[in-house]
């Protein structure tokens, strides 16, 4: 008998868990075919509604739930993170409480490990039921992240996986608490096969998701995973240095062929405008690092949990 740990982080998902569960459940003949059991992780991030209650009712009539309920609101990688270290199944599954990561999968995902591989991982081809400009944004970050980073970070990539105990433990020991989960599973390696499937809305309620929170998100995942910006500021400064000589050498010469001391007025405040933009630019690159290294120096743990079953 194998033990399969499936995590579902939620937050505000009284609507969906009742849904989840049942969709879950429709794996039970191919996971007693395959002499699989499993337990049901459901990790509530700080719910405000009855999130807690329903899980609680599943718990009653199945052994098999189990809640983790933190302190407040940590973040879906929190809850991700608070699930890894409190399951302990050969195989650990990690699907959202909205149905956009089919449970029905999971026997396809299997098939996968079964053959050798280390996690399965999942990704949307399609964008459909987004708003145009999220979906090109996320185009360009994509873009932009591969560009600077060396870790493979998988355009459309969801958190819906499949792994081995073995990457379960890798995913633990980075201890970091900004954590970027899309780059945490690239970063750890492993053999990984990736399935497609076309993007399913959320079943109930809404998107935790605004485009601000996304941006935001962005940054946070290029300072974790890349220090490119960092280069940039660096290079931007040996740019205005060499252009700053060159200025000098031309109003030299300026003054000593034409005599003109007082016409770079205008040129001159434009200059001096442009550097100090790119100055306040670059050094609000390096406060971006230096809040992040702040953050990470404190170790404040990852969650705190208020409740557990
Ligand atoms: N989630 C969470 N904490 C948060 C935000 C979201 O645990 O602070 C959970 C949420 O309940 C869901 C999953 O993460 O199960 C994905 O969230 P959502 O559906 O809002 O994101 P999207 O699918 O739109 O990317
Ligand atoms: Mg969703």
């Amino acid at each position: 008998m194998k033990l399969l740990s499936a995590i579902v982080p939620c937050y505000n998902e009284e609507e969906n868990v009742p849904y989840f569960y049942e969709e879950f459940l429709k794996n039970d003949a191919f996971f007693k075919s395959n002499d699989i059991t499993f337990e049901l992780f459901f990790v509530d991030d700080g719910s405000k509604d009855g999130t807690v209650a329903e899980v609680k009712k599943l718990i009653a009539k199945d052994a098999r739930v189990h809640l983790i309920s933190f302190s407040r609101n940590f973040g879906k990688e929190a809850a991700i993170y608070a699930g890894l270290e409190k399951s302990g199944g050969d195989y650990v599954a990690v699907l959202d409480a909205d149905l956009q990561d089919p449970p029905s999968l999971l026997p396809e995902m299997f098939a996968a490990l079964f053959e050798g591989y280390d996690s399965v991982a999942t990704r949307r081809v399609t964008r459909k039921g987004e708003p145009v400009i999220r979906s090109f944004f996320a185009r360009m970050f994509y873009k932009l992240m591969n560009k600077i980073s060396k870790t493979d970070i998988v355009d459309g990539a969801r958190d819906f996986r499949l792994m081995t105990r073995q990457v379960a433990d890798a995913l633990l020991s980075m201890k970091e608490y900004n954590r970027f989960s899309k780059g945490i599973f690239g970063w750890v390696g492993y053999e990984t096969k990736w399935l497609e499937y076309d993007n399913i809305e959320r079943k109930k309620g809404e998107t935790k998701w605004s485009f601000w929170k996304l941006f935001v998100y962005s940054l946070e995942g290029i300072t974790s995973f890349s220090t490119a910006p960092l280069a940039f500021a660096a290079f931007m400064g040996v740019l205005f240095c060499l252009l700053s000589f060159a200025l000098i050498i031309f109003t030299i010469i300026r003054k000593v062929v034409f005599g003109d001391p007082t016409s770079g007025w205008p040129s001159l405040v434009c200059i001096i405008s442009l550097i100090s933009g790119v100055q306040l630019f670059c050094l609000g690159i390096v406060g971006q690092y230096l809040a992040k290294t702040y953050m990470e120096v404190k170790k404040r743990p990852i969650y705190l949990v208020k409740e557990e079953i």
